[in-house]
Protein backbone atom coordinates (compact mmCIF):
# COMPACT_ATOMS: atom_id res chain seq x y z
CA UNK A 1 0.00 0.00 0.00
CA UNK A 2 2.91 2.23 1.13
CA UNK A 3 5.13 1.46 -1.82
CA UNK A 4 2.04 2.17 -3.65
CA UNK A 5 1.51 5.24 -2.40
CA UNK A 6 5.27 6.40 -3.00
CA UNK A 7 5.44 4.92 -6.61
CA UNK A 8 2.22 7.20 -7.78
CA UNK A 9 3.90 10.44 -5.94
CA UNK A 10 7.11 9.34 -7.60
CA UNK A 11 5.05 9.47 -11.05
CA UNK A 12 3.48 12.11 -10.57
CA UNK A 13 6.33 14.77 -9.72
CA UNK A 14 8.64 12.79 -12.58
CA UNK A 15 5.79 13.89 -14.46
CA UNK A 16 5.58 17.09 -13.70
CA UNK A 17 8.87 18.44 -12.87
CA UNK A 18 10.99 16.20 -14.73
CA UNK A 19 13.55 17.78 -17.51
CA UNK A 20 11.17 17.74 -19.98
CA UNK A 21 8.81 19.95 -18.77
CA UNK A 22 11.71 22.27 -16.72
CA UNK A 23 14.87 22.13 -18.45
CA UNK A 24 16.95 22.47 -15.15
CA UNK A 25 19.37 20.28 -15.29
CA UNK A 26 21.30 21.08 -18.27
CA UNK A 27 21.75 24.68 -20.13
CA UNK A 28 22.84 22.30 -22.83
CA UNK A 29 20.21 21.39 -25.43
CA UNK A 30 18.94 17.60 -25.09
CA UNK A 31 17.31 15.18 -27.13
CA UNK A 32 14.87 12.55 -26.06
CA UNK A 33 15.48 9.21 -28.85
CA UNK A 34 12.38 7.16 -27.99
CA UNK A 35 12.57 3.65 -28.83
CA UNK A 36 9.58 1.70 -29.68
CA UNK A 37 9.58 -1.70 -31.49
CA UNK A 38 5.80 -3.00 -31.74
CA UNK A 39 2.16 -1.51 -32.67
CA UNK A 40 -0.64 -3.52 -32.17
CA UNK A 41 -3.87 -3.85 -30.74
CA UNK A 42 -4.61 -5.50 -27.73
CA UNK A 43 -6.75 -8.23 -29.86
CA UNK A 44 -4.34 -9.41 -32.28
CA UNK A 45 -2.83 -12.74 -31.76
CA UNK A 46 0.68 -11.01 -32.11
CA UNK A 47 -0.02 -8.77 -29.15
CA UNK A 48 -0.29 -12.01 -26.88
CA UNK A 49 3.14 -13.60 -28.19
CA UNK A 50 4.99 -10.56 -28.11
CA UNK A 51 6.18 -9.75 -24.52
CA UNK A 52 4.60 -6.77 -22.82
CA UNK A 53 8.00 -4.36 -23.10
CA UNK A 54 7.91 -4.50 -27.15
CA UNK A 55 4.44 -2.87 -27.69
CA UNK A 56 2.40 -0.06 -27.88
CA UNK A 57 -1.52 -0.53 -28.85
CA UNK A 58 -1.96 2.29 -31.50
CA UNK A 59 -4.14 4.15 -29.84
CA UNK A 60 -1.81 4.86 -27.08
CA UNK A 61 0.85 5.61 -29.93
CA UNK A 62 -1.22 8.50 -31.35
CA UNK A 63 -1.87 9.79 -28.25
CA UNK A 64 2.32 9.64 -27.23
CA UNK A 65 2.32 11.85 -30.62
CA UNK A 66 -0.05 14.21 -29.41
CA UNK A 67 1.57 14.86 -26.14
CA UNK A 68 5.19 15.02 -27.57
CA UNK A 69 4.26 17.68 -29.45
CA UNK A 70 2.97 19.89 -26.67
CA UNK A 71 6.13 19.73 -24.89
CA UNK A 72 9.23 18.73 -27.90
CA UNK A 73 10.38 19.84 -30.80
CA UNK A 74 9.54 16.28 -32.64
CA UNK A 75 12.35 16.29 -35.21
CA UNK A 76 14.14 13.99 -37.56
CA UNK A 77 16.89 12.21 -36.21
CA UNK A 78 19.23 12.45 -39.22
CA UNK A 79 18.23 16.34 -39.19
CA UNK A 80 19.54 16.85 -35.42
CA UNK A 81 22.83 15.11 -36.27
CA UNK A 82 23.74 17.31 -39.19
CA UNK A 83 22.55 20.27 -37.23
CA UNK A 84 24.51 19.05 -34.25
CA UNK A 85 27.75 18.09 -36.30
CA UNK A 86 27.80 21.66 -37.91
CA UNK A 87 27.28 23.54 -34.57
CA UNK A 88 24.03 25.41 -35.71
CA UNK A 89 21.78 26.03 -33.23
CA UNK A 90 19.65 22.86 -31.70
CA UNK A 91 15.98 23.39 -30.02
CA UNK A 92 16.30 22.72 -26.50
CA UNK A 93 13.98 19.69 -25.95
CA UNK A 94 13.73 18.18 -29.25
CA UNK A 95 12.45 14.29 -29.37
CA UNK A 96 12.87 12.03 -31.97
CA UNK A 97 10.88 8.84 -32.87
CA UNK A 98 12.60 5.20 -33.82
CA UNK A 99 11.46 1.80 -33.89
CA UNK A 100 13.99 -0.95 -34.16
CA UNK A 101 13.40 -4.59 -36.35
CA UNK A 102 11.28 -3.42 -39.24
CA UNK A 103 7.92 -5.56 -37.73
CA UNK A 104 5.33 -5.85 -40.56
CA UNK A 105 2.77 -3.89 -37.52
CA UNK A 106 4.61 -1.09 -38.35
CA UNK A 107 2.99 -0.88 -41.67
CA UNK A 108 -0.10 -1.69 -40.53
CA UNK A 109 -0.92 0.65 -37.66
CA UNK A 110 2.24 2.79 -37.09
CA UNK A 111 2.47 4.30 -41.10
CA UNK A 112 -0.69 5.51 -41.15
CA UNK A 113 -0.73 7.22 -37.81
CA UNK A 114 2.90 8.63 -38.55
CA UNK A 115 1.27 10.22 -42.39
CA UNK A 116 -1.82 11.68 -40.38
CA UNK A 117 0.43 13.21 -38.04
CA UNK A 118 3.16 14.54 -40.33
CA UNK A 119 5.99 12.91 -38.03
CA UNK A 120 9.45 12.03 -39.00
CA UNK A 121 10.40 8.80 -37.59
CA UNK A 122 13.68 6.61 -38.45
CA UNK A 123 13.32 2.59 -38.65
CA UNK A 124 16.46 0.54 -37.80
CA UNK A 125 15.58 -2.54 -40.06
CA UNK A 126 17.38 -6.43 -40.06
CA UNK A 127 18.77 -6.14 -43.13
CA UNK A 128 19.12 -9.78 -44.09
CA UNK A 129 15.75 -10.61 -42.63
CA UNK A 130 13.72 -7.89 -43.86
CA UNK A 131 11.58 -9.76 -46.51
CA UNK A 132 12.05 -13.51 -45.48
CA UNK A 133 9.73 -15.58 -43.13
CA UNK A 134 12.77 -14.89 -40.10
CA UNK A 135 10.86 -15.04 -36.58
CA UNK A 136 12.69 -13.96 -33.46
CA UNK A 137 13.29 -16.30 -31.36
CA UNK A 138 11.03 -15.14 -28.11
CA UNK A 139 8.13 -15.24 -30.75
CA UNK A 140 8.17 -18.69 -31.24
CA UNK A 141 9.00 -19.85 -27.42
CA UNK A 142 5.92 -17.30 -26.98
CA UNK A 143 4.15 -19.58 -29.84
CA UNK A 144 5.58 -22.98 -28.67
CA UNK A 145 4.00 -22.26 -25.16
CA UNK A 146 0.77 -20.81 -26.19
CA UNK A 147 0.84 -24.37 -28.18
CA UNK A 148 1.38 -25.85 -25.00
CA UNK A 149 4.24 -27.76 -26.39
CA UNK A 150 5.96 -28.52 -23.40
CA UNK A 151 7.05 -32.22 -23.60
CA UNK A 152 8.55 -31.19 -27.09
CA UNK A 153 10.53 -28.44 -25.36
CA UNK A 154 11.83 -30.79 -22.44
CA UNK A 155 13.18 -33.27 -24.91
CA UNK A 156 15.92 -30.69 -26.00
CA UNK A 157 18.67 -30.06 -23.09
CA UNK A 158 19.15 -25.95 -23.50
CA UNK A 159 14.86 -25.69 -24.18
CA UNK A 160 14.50 -27.62 -20.97
CA UNK A 161 16.82 -25.65 -18.40
CA UNK A 162 14.93 -22.44 -19.37
CA UNK A 163 11.84 -24.29 -18.24
CA UNK A 164 13.34 -25.71 -14.96
CA UNK A 165 14.79 -22.31 -14.24
CA UNK A 166 11.82 -20.03 -14.91
CA UNK A 167 10.10 -22.40 -12.36
CA UNK A 168 7.98 -23.15 -15.55
CA UNK A 169 4.59 -24.83 -14.40
CA UNK A 170 2.18 -27.52 -16.11
CA UNK A 171 0.55 -24.40 -17.90
CA UNK A 172 2.63 -22.05 -19.37
CA UNK A 173 0.11 -20.12 -21.61
CA UNK A 174 0.24 -16.79 -19.96
CA UNK A 175 2.08 -13.65 -20.87
CA UNK A 176 3.91 -14.00 -17.38
CA UNK A 177 5.44 -17.10 -18.13
CA UNK A 178 6.06 -16.66 -21.66
CA UNK A 179 8.70 -13.94 -20.60
CA UNK A 180 10.08 -15.79 -17.67
CA UNK A 181 11.17 -18.39 -20.11
CA UNK A 182 12.61 -15.98 -22.55
CA UNK A 183 14.25 -13.60 -19.91
CA UNK A 184 16.27 -17.06 -18.57
CA UNK A 185 16.93 -18.04 -22.30
CA UNK A 186 18.62 -15.07 -22.64
CA UNK A 187 21.93 -16.36 -20.97
CA UNK A 188 22.39 -18.59 -24.04
CA UNK A 189 23.31 -17.33 -27.04
CA UNK A 190 21.13 -16.36 -30.41
CA UNK A 191 23.13 -19.23 -31.96
CA UNK A 192 22.69 -21.72 -29.80
CA UNK A 193 18.57 -20.74 -28.94
CA UNK A 194 18.07 -21.12 -32.69
CA UNK A 195 19.91 -24.52 -32.80
CA UNK A 196 17.58 -26.41 -30.34
CA UNK A 197 14.36 -24.78 -32.08
CA UNK A 198 15.81 -26.46 -35.14
CA UNK A 199 16.18 -29.61 -33.23
CA UNK A 200 12.41 -29.87 -31.98
CA UNK A 201 11.75 -29.02 -35.61
CA UNK A 202 9.81 -25.86 -33.89
CA UNK A 203 7.18 -25.65 -36.73
CA UNK A 204 5.52 -28.83 -36.13
CA UNK A 205 4.21 -27.91 -32.77
CA UNK A 206 2.61 -25.02 -33.09
CA UNK A 207 -1.04 -25.21 -32.70
CA UNK A 208 -1.51 -22.11 -35.05
CA UNK A 209 -0.14 -20.42 -37.86
CA UNK A 210 2.56 -18.06 -36.37
CA UNK A 211 1.81 -14.57 -38.26
CA UNK A 212 4.89 -12.73 -40.46
CA UNK A 213 7.18 -10.96 -37.95
CA UNK A 214 8.93 -8.60 -40.71
CA UNK A 215 8.24 -6.41 -43.49
CA UNK A 216 9.01 -6.99 -47.19
CA UNK A 217 11.40 -4.46 -48.88
CA UNK A 218 8.11 -3.00 -50.24
CA UNK A 219 6.84 -2.63 -47.61
CA UNK A 220 9.84 -0.55 -46.15
CA UNK A 221 10.50 1.18 -49.33
CA UNK A 222 6.33 2.48 -48.95
CA UNK A 223 7.34 3.42 -45.91
CA UNK A 224 10.37 5.28 -46.85
CA UNK A 225 8.48 7.12 -50.11
CA UNK A 226 5.93 8.67 -47.44
CA UNK A 227 8.65 11.01 -47.06
CA UNK A 228 8.48 10.69 -43.48
CA UNK A 229 10.34 7.37 -42.62
CA UNK A 230 13.87 7.25 -42.71
CA UNK A 231 15.72 3.62 -42.70
CA UNK A 232 19.00 3.03 -40.53
CA UNK A 233 20.71 -0.17 -39.97
CA UNK A 234 20.00 -2.82 -36.91
CA UNK A 235 22.72 -5.36 -38.44
CA UNK A 236 22.46 -8.19 -41.07
CA UNK A 237 20.71 -10.74 -38.53
CA UNK A 238 19.97 -9.19 -35.63
CA UNK A 239 22.99 -10.88 -33.83
CA UNK A 240 24.09 -9.27 -30.11
CA UNK A 241 27.66 -7.69 -30.54
CA UNK A 242 29.16 -9.29 -27.92
CA UNK A 243 32.20 -11.55 -27.02
CA UNK A 244 30.15 -14.76 -28.06
CA UNK A 245 30.70 -13.39 -32.11
CA UNK A 246 34.05 -13.63 -33.46
CA UNK A 247 35.61 -10.31 -35.07
CA UNK A 248 34.44 -11.34 -38.90
CA UNK A 249 30.73 -12.10 -37.84
CA UNK A 250 31.11 -8.55 -36.05
CA UNK A 251 31.98 -6.97 -39.37
CA UNK A 252 29.55 -8.40 -41.24
CA UNK A 253 26.84 -7.52 -39.10
CA UNK A 254 28.09 -3.79 -39.05
CA UNK A 255 29.59 -3.00 -42.25
CA UNK A 256 28.23 -5.24 -45.02
CA UNK A 257 24.76 -4.40 -43.33
CA UNK A 258 25.21 -0.67 -44.61
CA UNK A 259 26.43 -1.98 -48.22
CA UNK A 260 23.17 -3.89 -48.39
CA UNK A 261 20.66 -1.56 -46.91
CA UNK A 262 22.18 1.09 -49.22
CA UNK A 263 21.48 -1.20 -52.02
CA UNK A 264 17.88 -1.39 -51.23
CA UNK A 265 17.18 1.99 -49.96
CA UNK A 266 19.69 4.35 -51.64
CA UNK A 267 18.24 7.30 -48.86
CA UNK A 268 19.13 5.35 -46.03
CA UNK A 269 19.96 7.09 -42.96
CA UNK A 270 24.09 6.85 -41.42
CA UNK A 271 22.63 5.69 -37.96
CA UNK A 272 23.20 2.38 -36.47
CA UNK A 273 21.19 0.85 -33.82
CA UNK A 274 22.85 -2.21 -31.42
CA UNK A 275 20.59 -5.47 -31.19
CA UNK A 276 19.36 -5.50 -27.84
CA UNK A 277 21.82 -2.31 -26.70
CA UNK A 278 24.80 -5.00 -26.07
CA UNK A 279 28.29 -4.11 -28.23
CA UNK A 280 32.01 -4.88 -27.24
CA UNK A 281 35.13 -2.36 -27.95
CA UNK A 282 35.68 -4.26 -31.01
CA UNK A 283 32.07 -3.86 -32.27
CA UNK A 284 32.11 0.27 -31.04
CA UNK A 285 35.31 0.63 -32.78
CA UNK A 286 33.41 -0.77 -36.31
CA UNK A 287 30.10 1.30 -35.80
CA UNK A 288 32.52 4.80 -34.98
CA UNK A 289 34.31 3.80 -38.25
CA UNK A 290 31.34 3.01 -40.66
CA UNK A 291 28.03 4.89 -39.00
CA UNK A 292 27.97 8.79 -38.30
CA UNK A 293 25.83 7.96 -35.52
CA UNK A 294 24.54 5.33 -33.47
CA UNK A 295 22.03 4.57 -30.65
CA UNK A 296 21.72 1.89 -27.70
CA UNK A 297 19.15 0.41 -25.67
CA UNK A 298 20.77 2.45 -22.82
CA UNK A 299 17.88 4.43 -20.87
CA UNK A 300 18.44 8.29 -20.60
CA UNK A 301 18.48 11.97 -22.42
CA UNK A 302 21.26 12.52 -25.06
CA UNK A 303 23.23 15.84 -24.24
CA UNK A 304 24.29 17.31 -27.28
CA UNK A 305 27.37 18.66 -25.82
CA UNK A 306 28.90 15.24 -23.74
CA UNK A 307 26.66 12.26 -24.71
CA UNK A 308 28.97 9.91 -27.21
CA UNK A 309 27.80 10.30 -30.53
CA UNK A 310 28.15 6.48 -31.10
CA UNK A 311 26.63 5.14 -27.71
CA UNK A 312 23.36 7.80 -27.96
CA UNK A 313 21.01 6.53 -25.11
CA UNK A 314 17.30 6.36 -25.54
CA UNK A 315 14.03 6.03 -23.54
CA UNK A 316 11.79 2.88 -24.35
CA UNK A 317 8.01 2.82 -24.42
CA UNK A 318 5.90 0.16 -23.89
CA UNK A 319 1.99 -0.18 -23.13
CA UNK A 320 2.47 -0.73 -19.32
CA UNK A 321 4.45 2.69 -19.04
CA UNK A 322 2.47 4.57 -21.22
CA UNK A 323 -0.61 4.45 -21.47
CA UNK A 324 -1.91 7.50 -20.14
CA UNK A 325 -0.46 10.92 -20.67
CA UNK A 326 0.57 11.20 -16.62
CA UNK A 327 2.53 8.03 -17.44
CA UNK A 328 4.21 9.20 -20.35
CA UNK A 329 5.43 12.13 -18.64
CA UNK A 330 6.86 10.20 -16.06
CA UNK A 331 8.84 8.12 -18.61
CA UNK A 332 10.07 11.05 -20.54
CA UNK A 333 11.87 12.37 -16.89
CA UNK A 334 14.53 9.39 -17.56
CA UNK A 335 13.43 9.02 -13.95
CA UNK A 336 11.45 6.33 -14.15
ZN1 LIG B 1 16.13 -5.21 -32.23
Amino acid sequence: MMKQLLKQIATSAAGQFGPHRMGLLTHDPQLWVLMYHRILPREDIRYTLEEPGMIVTPDTFAMHLRELKQHFDLMDFSEWLRLRAAGEPLPRRACTITFDDGWHDNFEYALPIIKATATPVTLFAVVEKIGTDFQFWPNIISALLASNALTAMQQQPLLARALNQAAAPADMRNRESMAAVIKTLKQFSDADIFTALDEISWHQHLSFELPRGLMTWDEVRTMNNSGLVTIGSHTCNHKRLNAQLSNAEITHEIVTSKALLTQQIPTAADIFCFPNGDYNSAALDAVTRTYSAAVTTQRGIVNAANTPVHQLCRIGLHEHVSHTPRLLGARLSGWI
